[in-house]
C-alpha cells in the first residue's frame, strides 16, 4: 500500500486534480479488455514529459510500482496494476498531435493520442497512416506502439513497428532518452526504439512518437470469394499473392463462423460455404485496382471459388465487410464463454495450423470457430465453452489452448500476432522461449529497470 507522504509528493508534482485515489477512480482504472480486475493504489495523470520524469525518479527511489496506461483496451492485462501501485494514465493530457512534417512525411504525437484521431488528421492533408487495429476508434498510439498493434491493413501495409521512426521515453530512474532520429536511415548505436516497441510498458514510459506516414491511395474496392473449404481459400491466398495481387486486407472466415453468422444475422451465404475471403484492394489508378481484382478472381477460381463478388459502392462494400466485422459476436451462439487467442503462423502453415486446431477442438468436444488475417497468417482462434460454470469444461478449455500454442510454436509461429503477452499469456512463455531466451529478456528488463518498478512481472519477466 502506497504511503500518504508518497501521494502528497506526487500530487505536488502534478497538482491535486491529477492524482486520484478515491474508490471510483481505482475501480475505473482496474480493468482492461480482459476479465481480470486489479485496483491500483492511485491513478496519476501527468501533464507532460517532465511530470513523467519526476514521478518515475521519485517512485524509483521509493520502489513504488508504476503501470503505464493508454486507453486500457489491451486484451492481455498489460495495463492492469496486478501488483498494486500507481497507474500512470497518458490519455488525459498527453494526447496531442504535435506536428505533421510534410517534407519528411512524418507525424509527431504524444502517446495518448487516439489512433483514429491521428489517421483523420493526416488524411485531412492527403496523407495516410495505415495501422488500423479494430480498436482504432479508442486505443492510443502509445498503447499501439507498446503492443505493436496490427490491423486488417497489415497484409499490404505492415504493422505499427513498420511506421515508428523514433521515440522519446522516460526510463524508470527518470532519465529522458531519445531512441531514433527523424531520418529514414540511422544505424548508429543499438535499435532502442525497436526494443521499446511491444515492450508492454515494462522498460520505459513512451512520451513522444515519430511516425512515418505515406500518401493515400486514390482508389479502393472491396472483394469477396466463397470457397468449399478453408484449404481452398488458403491456396487462393497463396496463389493471389504470388501472382502479383497486393490486397490491403485478406480476411477469412471458416465454416463455423459462417454458420454462426447465418444463424445470428440471417446472412445470405450459401449453405455449403466452407470458407469466405473478404478484403480490399487499393491503388493509384482504377486500372491498377482492376488488374489486381482480375488476378484475385483468376486465383480464386483456380482454387474452387464458387463466387467472386466486387462491391460497386460503399453500401455494397459495407455489406461484404459486415460478416467479417461481426464474426466475433456471432460466435457466441456456440457457448457462454470464448477463450480467444490471436496466434500467428507463417502464412504457408495456415492449412496445417487450422487442421491441428480443429483436431484439438474435436478431442475435447469444443467448437473452435476461427477467423482473421489470412493475408498475414494471424488467426483469431475461439475455443467456445458451453457452460462456463462447469469447472471441468473450463479446465479442458485451458488445456486445449495450451495444446494449440504448442502446435503453433511447432509450426514456427508465435503466441501472439497482435495482443501481446501481458498477464494472460505469461503462463505460456515457457512453450515459446528457451531458458536462455527468457534470461536474455530478463537481463534487458534489469538494464532498464533494476528496481523492477515498471509494470513488474508482466510477460513472465
Ligand atoms: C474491441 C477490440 C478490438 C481490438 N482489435 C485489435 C486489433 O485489431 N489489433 C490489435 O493489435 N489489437 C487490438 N486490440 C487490442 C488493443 O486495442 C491494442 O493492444 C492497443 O494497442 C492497446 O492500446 P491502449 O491505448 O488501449 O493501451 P493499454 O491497454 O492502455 O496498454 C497496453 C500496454 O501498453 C502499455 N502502455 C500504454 N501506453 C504506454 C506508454 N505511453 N508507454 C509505455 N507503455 C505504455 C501498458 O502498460 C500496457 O502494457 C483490440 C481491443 C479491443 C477491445
Amino acid at each position: 500500500m502506497i504511503k500518504e507522504e508518497h501521494l502528497k509528493f506526487i500530487s505536488n508534482i502534478v497538482g491535486d486534480e491529477n492524482l486520484k485515489s478515491e474508490k471510483a477512480h481505482l475501480i475505473a482504472y482496474s480493468y482492461d479488455a480482459t476479465k481480470a480486475r486489479f485496483e491500483p493504489d492511485a491513478v496519476v495523470f501527468p501533464r507532460h514529459e517532465e511530470d513523467v520524469s519526476k514521478i518515475l525518479k521519485y517512485c524509483n527511489e521509493h520502489k513504488i510500482i508504476i503501470v503505464p496506461r493508454g486507453a486500457g483496451s489491451g486484451c492481455t492485462g498489460g495495463a492492469l496494476p496486478s501488483e498494486g501501485g500507481i497507474v500512470l494514465s497518458l490519455e488525459r493530457h498527453m494526447n496531442k498531435l504535435l506536428e505533421i512534417d510534410m517534407e519528411n512525411m512524418l507525424g509527431i504525437v504524444q502517446p495518448g493520442l487516439i489512433n483514429m484521431d491521428f489517421q483523420k488528421a493526416v488524411e485531412a492533408v492527403g496523407l495516410f497512416y495505415p495501422p488500423d487495429p479494430a480498436s482504432q476508434d479508442f486505443s492510443t498510439l502509445g498503447g499501439n506502439v507498446s503492443e505493436n498493434a496490427g490491423g486488417m491493413r497489415a497484409a499490404k501495409y505492415g504493422i505499427t513497428k513498420d511506421y515508428v521512426i523514433a521515440l522519446r521515453a522516460v526510463l524508470p530512474n527518470g532519465e529522458i532518452i531519445k531512441a531514433g532520429k527523424k531520418t529514414i536511415k540511422d544505424v548508429a548505436g543499438y535499435n532502442v526504439a525497436g526494443i521499446l516497441i511491444a515492450s508492454e510498458g515494462t522498460l520505459a514510459v513512451i512520451t513522444e512518437i515519430t511516425l512515418k506516414v505515406i500518401t493515400k491511395p486514390k482508389f479502393k474496392k472491396t472483394y469477396t470469394g466463397i470457397f468449399p473449404d478453408v484449404n481452398s481459400a488458403m491456396n487462393a491466398v497463396f496463389k493471389s499473392l504470388a501472382s502479383g495481387a497486393n490486397p490491403v486486407a485478406m480476411e477469412f472466415l471458416d465454416s463455423l463462423v459462417i454458420k454462426a453468422l447465418k444463424q445470428k444475422y440471417a446472412l445470405d451465404l450459401p449453405d455449403d460455404a466452407g470458407a469466405v475471403l473478404v478484403g480490399d484492394v487499393d491503388g493509384n489508378s482504377e486500372e491498377d485496382v482492376q488488374s489486381q481484382l482480375d488476378t484475385l478472381e483468376l486465383s480464386f477460381k483456380e482454387n474452387k471459388s464458387s463466387q467472386f463478388i466486387i462491391a460497386a459502392n460503399t453500401e455494397e462494400s459495407n455489406k461484404l465487410w459486415f460478416a467479417r466485422r461481426n464474426a466475433s459476436p456471432a460466435n457466441m451462439i456456440y457457448g457462454t464463454k470464448k477463450l480467444n487467442e490471436d496466434i500467428s503462423v507463417p502464412r504457408s502453415k495456415l492449412p496445417e495450423a487450422l487442421a491441428g486446431i480443429y483436431a484439438i477442438g474435436e478431442k475435447y468436444g469444443f467448437n473452435v470457430p476461427c477467423f482473421g488475417h489470412a493475408g498475414d497468417g494471424n488467426i483469431h482462434v475461439n475455443v467456445m465453452i458451453k457452460d462456463k460454470t462447469n469447472e471441468k469444461e473450463m479446465e479442458d478449455g485451458h488445456q486445449a489452448i495450451r495444446e494449440i500454442f504448442q502446435l503453433v510454436i511447432d509450426l514456427e509461429g508465435t503466441l501472439s500476432g497482435e495482443h501481446g503477452i501481458g498477464l494472460s499469456k505469461a503462463p505460456f512463455m515457457d512453450i515459446a522461449f528457451t531458458n536462455a531466451e527468457m534470461e536474455l529478456f530478463r537481463s534487458i528488463k534489469k538494464a532498464f529497470d533494476p528496481n523492477n518498478i515498471l509494470n513488474p512481472f508482466k510477460m513472465a519477466l
